[in-house]
């Protein structure tokens, strides 16, 4: 399936826009970050303690304490002129500048005052309690590499080092079409025989949290007019489309048709093996992806997380971040027809053993099963089927 897409849009091109660090989280970079300088910038200390020569307290211990006599000490945030000699010491903080001439910090703990000596009751080994100039990043280093997913940490490293704008790929933009003649909005009352558009926004939803743009929602109903004319639209604003609903084959299926109609090379696929998930359509119009996923919302999720958004990541963002699965023993059995990916929606359990993957009771599309899903499972068609214990990797949702 990806390999498909990889062909249609392999040398896909995203932009890129510079933005400050506050608004930096989630967002894919464009650029390899390479530190412009070192840090920490001065030797730090790691503890509270005193500055020394490790070679003054070689065989000391709380009998035989190495005296060694307090020449100053250092201030946070502030520089230092203090120079050790031999059996010299200066008193630093955590974080503090250890002055030259000082290989070691003593733990303030294994000190005791004597007038103006300090007795040390424990020998320091060389560089013990320093934080070396460049030990943490070095000057020149790439520290985050082109298409990282910005997350907390690495917000913080790049204000470590300064770095106050960062240059990032422009969003995915994304329009969302649901189609059905029984579809009305959340806030309308229900008539007989109609349902509520959850597609909409369960999708919408999903590409926000994934970091892309939504540029374009619409609901219409089964009219190959209307349908045309929305998706043209949708088409027109976004780089990638998704259109639920009308994909089954029945008297109302003409999604692949209007799609046909739009620009080339229109379907390149209709039908993936996967259940609940099929049917789903993939299709290029233009340069924008168009993907025809199921109406039943459960199937739609999964259609969407194992085709769309792999698409998205590694197609047109080609970003590094990992999906977000964990790996569970399965507290059931399944029997599924080969031929077929199918895919379970699960919910966790932690066990002393791990996590145990237990299934979500309810017919596909049920609205129930998918808020009590914490993710699902994937049995590959080459499986004939699930063993209770078998091993299992939860994709979250
Ligand atoms: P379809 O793919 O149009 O054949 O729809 C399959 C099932 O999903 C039908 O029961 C539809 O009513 C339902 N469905 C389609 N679109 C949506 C939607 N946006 N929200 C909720 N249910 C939907
Ligand atoms: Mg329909």
């Amino acid at each position: 399936m990806l390999n498909i897409l990889q062909t249609a849009f392999g040398g896909w091109q995203q932009s890129s826009v510079s933005v400050s660090l506050k608004d930096a989280l989630g967002r894919v970079l464009s650029e390899d970050i390479i530190a412009q300088e070192n840090v920490p910038a001065f030797r730090r200390s790691t503890v509270d303690g005193y500055a020394l020569i490790a070679q003054n307290t070689i065989g000391c211990s709380e009998s035989l304490p190495a005296f060694l006599s307090l020449i100053g000490e250092t201030e946070m945030g502030k520089g230092t002129d203090l120079a050790l000699n031999d059996y010299e010491t200066v008193y630093v903080p955590t974080g503090g500048i250890v002055p030259e001439g000082a290989n070691g910090v003593v733990m303030i703990e294994y000190t005791e005052p004597m007038g103006d000596e300090i007795a040390v009751n424990s020998p320091v080994s060389n560089l013990q309690n320093i934080v070396g100039i460049g030990d943490d990043v070095k000057e020149n280093e790439i520290i985050l590499s082109k298409n990282t997913v910005l997350k907390s940490q690495h917000i913080g490293a790049l204000a470590a080092l300064g770095v106050s704008e960062v240059k990032v790929l422009t969003k995915i933009k994304v329009g969302i079409l649901s189609t059905g003649d029984e579809l009305v909005a959340v806030d309308t009352p229900l008539k007989l025989g109609q349902i509520r558009d959850v597609n909409t926004h369960s999708l919408a939803a999903m590409i926000k949290s994934f970091g892309c743009e939504v540029v374009y929602q619409n609901r219409v109903g089964d009219l190959f007019d209307d349908i045309q004319k929305a998706l043209k639209k949708a088409i027109s604003l976004s780089d990638v489309v998704l259109i639920s609903g009308g994909s089954s084959v029945g008297t109302h299926d003409m999604t692949p048709d209007i799609i046909n109609s739009l620009g080339k090379p229109g379907v390149l696929v209709h039908g993936i093996a996967i259940k609940p998930g099929k049917p789903t359509i993939v299709a290029k119009v233009d340069h924008t992806a168009v993907f025809g996923l199921p109406g039943h919302p459960a199937s739609c999720i999964v259609s969407y997380k194992t085709v769309v958004e792999p698409f998205i990541q590694k197609t047109l963002m080609n970003s590094k971040n990992k999906t977000k699965r964990v790996l569970a023993k399965s507290g059931f059995q399944a029997h599924v027809s080969a031929g077929r990916d199918v895919f379970y929606m699960v919910t966790l359990e932690e066990s002393e053993n791990g996590y145990i993957a237990n299934p979500v009771h309810g017919k596909s599309g049920m609205i129930s099963v998918l808020s009590k899903a914490d993710g699902y499972i994937e049995i590959p068609m080459e499986k004939e089927g699930l063993q209770k214990e078998d091993q299992v990797f939860v994709t979250f949702i």
